[in-house]
């Protein structure tokens, strides 16, 4: 278990690239156009350092947008001190109401850093768009409204770069997807950050079928305590003839995108 550095190197002139970098049981993914670099999440604190050198071995410096899709620690964990090594742009993420706030010890060291290095937070939700290279942009679909559940809030993230596109999904449960639905926005993308680690209380078929995803990528840890991904999910994806790709069994994964075509690259 743990990461390795970078199996990929810059981007060419036109080209994307979206990283998922294996954090055992959490998610991390990094975003790098042309000109522009987004983080999604980082996993556990105890991957923070493989994190910071990760992206550091590819010549980057700063992050435009840190987007942390919700307060969990498999996903914010170690955000406080990635945050810390880089110029940051904005931060994006969900405005939870305030009987979920949570009271951890890792979402206050991210907010304590955010404000002690002054950084602008924009809130994710439906309908925000952020700009990136010429021909990408990010588009938010989600959260679209309160929650009782902080995985509900997760921020869902599509980025679209030509006419390629990959579908982040933090750790919505089925609630939200049907909300993200109902919004009628849309879902398709070639390449799915499966939602949840695969857990069998996400990835709904109505939901999967909006996406019509080419790749399924799970983030997952070996071994994890949950039995992630659930054996329903991986029939449901099974189902519309999706490539399996797992950070557990495949390391850190990679794809290229030069707007039109899809590369894929893994480390093991
Ligand atoms: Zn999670």
């Amino acid at each position: 278990m743990g990461i390795q550095q970078p199996i990929s190197d810059a981007v060419a002139k036109g080209e994307a690239k979206v990283h998922f970098i294996d954090v055992g049981q959490g998610d991390s993914e990094l975003i790098v156009t042309e000109d522009k670099t987004v983080l999604i999440d980082c996993g556990e604190r105890e991957y923070s350092g493989d994190v910071i050198k990760y992206i550091k071995t590819l010549g980057i410096s700063k992050l435009d947008y840190v987007i942390c899709t919700h307060p969990h620690s498999d996903h914010i964990g170690g955000m406080s001190d990635v945050i810390n090594e880089f110029d940051v742009g904005s931060v994006v993420m969900p405005k939870v109401q305030e009987s979920v706030t949570p009271t951890t010890s890792s979402y206050s060291r991210l907010i304590d850093v955010i404000a002690k290095k002054d950084i602008p937070v924009r809130y994710g939700k439906n309908g925000v768009k952020l700009s990136l290279s010429e021909g990408s942009y990010i588009e938010l679909l989600s959260p679209v409204k309160d929650y009782e559940d902080l995985n509900n809030y997760s921020v869902t993230a599509r980025f679209v770069h030509g006419s390629t596109a990959f579908l982040f999904t933090g750790d919505i449960e089925k609630e939200a997807e049907q909300d993200i639905l109902d919004t009628g926005a849309n879902l398709r993308a070639q390449v799915i950050k499966v939602p949840h680690h695969g857990s069998s209380t996400s990835s709904s078929y109505a939901f999967v079928k909006a996406v019509k995803p080419d790749y399924a990528v799970f983030e997952v840890g070996s071994p994890n305590d949950y039995g992630h991904p659930h054996k329903e999910t991986i029939e449901t994806y099974s189902d519309f003839g999706c490539s399996f790709l797992r950070t557990d069994m495949n390391g850190s994964i990679v794809f290229t995108t030069d707007g039109k075509t899809l590369e894929v690259e893994t480390e093991k």
